[in-house]
């Protein structure tokens, strides 16, 4: 058993992380301000291969494992969590495209998702199912072109934002076996977005309804078989919580170095507020809860990239675990910075309110723990 990382690894780590301290964190704050990312950070992004890491080579992409890819997703969300998680999104849709979507429709849009020219969100959510996600409602009518679609999606990353939609629509029965996925481009007639929501964080990404009424698309943007959208939309939701995992990993590790560097600074009671010993047991409570979640996360990546038995559970677990030592690290390390922690300057009261939203998303940490007493109980029988 090996726990270091390989140089390739490392190399890559080091380039996002670069990447990410160049392009992403000084503006981090401006464009939460503006509720928005600009466009133009996407092609840049798509250079480096991100947009595609681990959509196979065959199909242009970097070909990345699940464990390089947390490595990405770490080292960006060191810069910023609400960008890095927002790349994930256009990840996990890109490589269900190149598992599922025919090889027709794979020439005709993955150059221009592999370059992020195309930008892409998953719409699973709607208002009247979360995570009861089986149960979703917009429907898909076949017609002799392709399908019309009628219904609304809720929560949606990139909704009103993003060039194309990846949706998870019923096609047939009720029931997971009635849903098929469907690829929604921008300006698609019938296809519009409501008002943008007011977030406790993501600023920067807009999130907003995607609202289907009598939206016809031809039958070629039908991704894979009909009927199988449910299985298509969970498959990539393994590798989803992963990487949101990775997001609130790496914006912790963030606020816990800034928060070594605040304490070795700020003065109290005539020494540094480092010297208390009762800070420095939070400190490295904070330091085994951050190396503890990122064994236990990059351990599930390679459970998904080697196709064990029980990665799921693993994924799942990873997800709740990571989530959470996250979110509490972010809230000890603001505690740590006094009043100065609760000011928009010092950053860490940005990475509270981003990375809450992660025990809410890609299934929610009840959701998680579902799965895995799930898993549990049936390795038990
Ligand atoms: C900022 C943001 C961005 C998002 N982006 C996207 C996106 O891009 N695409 C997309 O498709 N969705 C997106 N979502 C939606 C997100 O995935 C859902 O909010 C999430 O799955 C929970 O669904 P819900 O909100 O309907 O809550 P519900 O499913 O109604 O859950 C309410 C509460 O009940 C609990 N609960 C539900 N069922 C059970 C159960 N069986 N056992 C125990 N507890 C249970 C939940 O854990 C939760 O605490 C986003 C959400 C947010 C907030």
């Amino acid at each position: 058993m090996d726990f270091a990382l390989t140089e390739e690894q490392t190399a890559i780590f080091d380039m996002a992380f670069a990447f990410g301290q160049e392009h992403i964190a000084p503006f981090a704050r401006q464009w939460e301000a503006e509720g928005t990312i600009p466009k133009s950070l996407w092609p840049q992004i798509g250079e480096l291969g991100f947009g595609a890491l681990y959509v196979s080579e065959e199909t242009g992409g970097a070909g990345l494992s699940r464990l390089d890819a947390t490595l990405v997703f770490e080292a960006l969300s060191m810069a910023c969590p609400s960008v890095a998680a927002f790349l994930s999104i256009h990840n996990m849709c890109a490589k269900m495209l190149d598992s599922f979507a025919s090889d027709e429709m794979k020439a005709r849009i993955m150059p221009d998702i592999l370059s992020m020219k195309t930008v892409l969100s998953y719409c699973l959510t709607e208002p009247g199912s979360g995570s009861d996600a089986a149960a979703l409602k917009t429907r898909a009518a076949k017609t002799n072109e392709g399908y019309t679609l009628n219904g609304t999606k809720a929560f949606i990353s990139g909704g009103g934002y993003s060039d194309a939609y990846v949706c998870m629509v019923r096609s047939g029965e009720d029931g997971p076996k009635g849903v098929s996925t469907v690829y929604v481009e921008d300006g698609t007639a019938g296809l519009s977005f409501g008002g943008l929501e007011e977030k406790m964080g993501w600023k920067s990404q807009p999130t907003a309804q995607v609202q289907f009424d009598d939206c016809k698309i031809p039958a070629a943007n039908l991704v894979g078989e009909e009927g199988k959208g449910f299985t298509y939309a969970m498959k990539g939701l393994d590798g989803g919580r992963l990487n949101i995992a990775s997001c609130s990993l790496g914006a912790a590790q963030q606020a816990l170095t800034m928060t070594l560097q605040y304490m070795s600074e700020r003065k109290a009671f005539g020494k540094s507020i480092d010297q208390f010993q009762g800070l420095q047991f939070r400190l490295a409570d904070m330091e085994i809860e951050l190396q503890a979640a990122r064994v236990f996360l990059r351990q599930a990546a390679w459970k998904l990239d080697h196709g064990a038995p029980d990665a799921s559970k693993h994924c799942a677990m990873a997800k709740k675990f990571v989530t959470e030592a996250g979110s509490k690290v972010v809230d000890q390390c603001l505690q740590l910075h006094g009043g100065y922690g609760y000011l928009a300057d010092y950053g860490i009261e940005k990475l509270v309110r981003d990375l809450r939203v992660h025990q809410i998303l890609e299934g929610t940490n009840e959701i998680m723990r579902v799965i895995t007493a799930r898993h549990l109980l049936a390795e038990n029988h």
